[in-house]
């Protein structure tokens, strides 16, 4: 077989691996090993790691995609010295993810605005980013899709779909009340999760009064009893950090008034 059929069967076989980005990169590569003459070994490694990094983008693109989260800020971009009620140790802690490995749950409790999604989203980016499976929702979303759910019949593939995701993030419990559905509906994804998969929830509503957003007590206890047998909860007790946007705004602007000499323009 002469040289030039071989290199056509092997883009055949590549194309039926479907391996692109190896195809892609091949005529470079044996460019390369022309010259730089590399053991076998070094040439199939150096070849097949492109193929090896193009999947794991790919397939963490995927992941991003599935997780939905609203938006993209990272742990990096959180500023604690904002929010120095927040125990930071606890949040380094959870940032290695162990959480996750031992199915454990996080509990973010705070007034609005003090960066509780943002953590949530930071965390679920993280784990995204070390391969979990990772999906966002509000409260309010999970209760009315399971709602729907149950009334098409399709419970059972509902359920399945909440006990997907190695971490589960349910942002804003407690902004809406949940009747007695809604929180039996809650309950169920909380229960079939717990010791199965992680769930990182955000409220406004300290746990002593969750009997507030529950019609049912003893449904808010059960919810809070799967939810904290293995959990870490983080309180943030600060000011908001959108009314400090606004506060420094108005500062700026006040600021401008008093002295008109240096510009009175609005930011
Ligand atoms: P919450 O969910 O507690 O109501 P958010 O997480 O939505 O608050 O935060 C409100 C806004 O302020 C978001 O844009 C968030 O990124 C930003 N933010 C909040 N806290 C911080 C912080 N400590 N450092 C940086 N940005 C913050
Ligand atoms: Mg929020």
């Amino acid at each position: 077989m002469n040289k030039h059929t071989t290199y056509q069967q092997l883009r055949g076989h590549l194309a039926y691996l479907k391996l692109a980005a190896t195809a892609e990169h091949l005529p470079a590569a044996l460019q390369h090993a022309e010259t730089d003459k590399p053991s076998y070994t070094q040439f199939l490694h150096d070849l097949l790691a492109v193929e090896v990094k193009a999947t794991e983008q790919r397939r963490l693109a995927g992941r991003l995609r599935l997780a939905g989260f609203p938006s993209t800020k990272t742990l990096e971009e959180f500023d604690f010295d904002a929010q120095p009620s927040l125990d930071r140790r606890l949040v380094d802690e959870l940032a290695t993810l162990r959480f996750i490995e031992e199915k454990a749950n996080t509990l973010l409790i705070g007034p609005p605005g003090v960066g509780k999604t943002m953590l949530a989203i930071a965390l679920g980016l993280k784990a995204v980013h070390a391969g979990y499976r990772v999906y966002y929702t509000t409260a309010a979303d999970l209760v009315a899709r399971t709602t729907k759910a149950a009334i098409e019949g399709r419970w059972q593939t509902t359920m399945r779909f909440w006990n997907g995701p190695q971490l589960l993030v349910i942002d804003e419990l407690g902004y809406l009340p949940m009747p007695g559905e809604a929180a039996s509906h809650l309950f169920q994804v909380i229960s079939r999760r717990y010791e199965h998969g992680s769930i990182i929830l955000t409220t406004n509503r300290g746990i002593a009064s969750w009997g507030e957003i529950f019609e049912d007590t003893t449904v808010a206890a059960a919810i809070l009893d799967r939810l904290l047998h293995h959990a870490t909860v983080l309180q943030i007790d600060g000011d908001s950090y959108r009314m400090r946007d606004h506060r420094a705004r108005l500062a700026t602007l006040r600021a401008g008034l008093n002295h008109p000499s240096q510009g009175g323009e609005f930011p």
